[in-house]
């Protein structure tokens, strides 16, 4: 499969019906989350490996993963209406996505997922709720040797502190995540975020 191939598998999947800004839903759009999964396919990340999506929300990490040959998917998602949404859309493209509804600040949820290979993630970036991401940083790098994830330009210095020897960037790509007019707050209709993906890898 191809990029544009798998951007438009992406572009027929439902987003949020009645999006919860406390958690700062937002779905990836196809092209961002095509050139995520694309990245990492072509790392030899996703084909016949085991993916976790971590905040998987309707799905579109989870699901594109899926169709691009991975041995096994699981969404980890908080919100039980984003997942059924998620199933619709597993669905819809014929993927096969394994969903727990679990909340990542909990502990004990790389025990009870068990390893896996890689993770994808677009957490929220916190503007909500401040250091929101942590939690998502944390249960990644508990549970995988390599997290791609979706962060806000800028990022690096933090995850770096943050991440403090547990693991390394090994890659960047810069992207653009365009906002449309969802919540009340927002003052323009689309409003463009600088992004990055970056790719976390854990020292062994
Ligand atoms: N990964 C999806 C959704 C991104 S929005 C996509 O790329 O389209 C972030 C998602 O994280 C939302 O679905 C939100 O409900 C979920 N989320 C927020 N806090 C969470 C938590 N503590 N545990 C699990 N999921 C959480």
């Amino acid at each position: 499969m191809r990029l544009k191939q798998l951007e438009m598998a992406l572009q027929r999947l439902r987003g949020f019906e009645k999006p919860r800004p406390s958690l700062e839903q937002y779905q990836t759009p196809a092209p961002l989350a095509a050139r995520l999964l694309y990245h990492a396919f072509m790392k030899g990340d996703i084909k016949g490996k085991i993916v976790c999506d971590l905040g998987c929300g309707t799905g579109v990490l989870a699901i594109g993963a899926s169709i691009l040959g991975a041995a096994s998917v699981k969404g980890v998602e908080i919100d039980p209406e984003a997942v059924e949404i998620a199933r619709r859309n597993t669905a819809l493209l014929g993927a096969d996505v394994e969903y727990i509804i679990a909340d990542v600040r909990d502990a004990t949820l790389p025990d009870r997922l068990g390893a896996c290979d890689t993770v994808v993630m677009n957490p929220p970036f916190g503007a909500q709720k401040v250091h929101a991401d942590r939690p998502f940083i944390d249960c990644a790098l508990a549970m995988a040797p390599v997290t791609y994830g979706i962060f806000n330009a800028g990022s690096v210095q933090f995850i770096e502190a943050y991440t403090n020897g547990r693991a390394d960037i090994s890659e960047k790509i810069a992207g653009a995540l365009p906002i449309k007019r969802t919540f009340s707050f927002h003052t323009k209709d689309i409003q463009e975020i600088e992004v990055e993906i970056l790719r976390l890898i854990t020292p062994h």
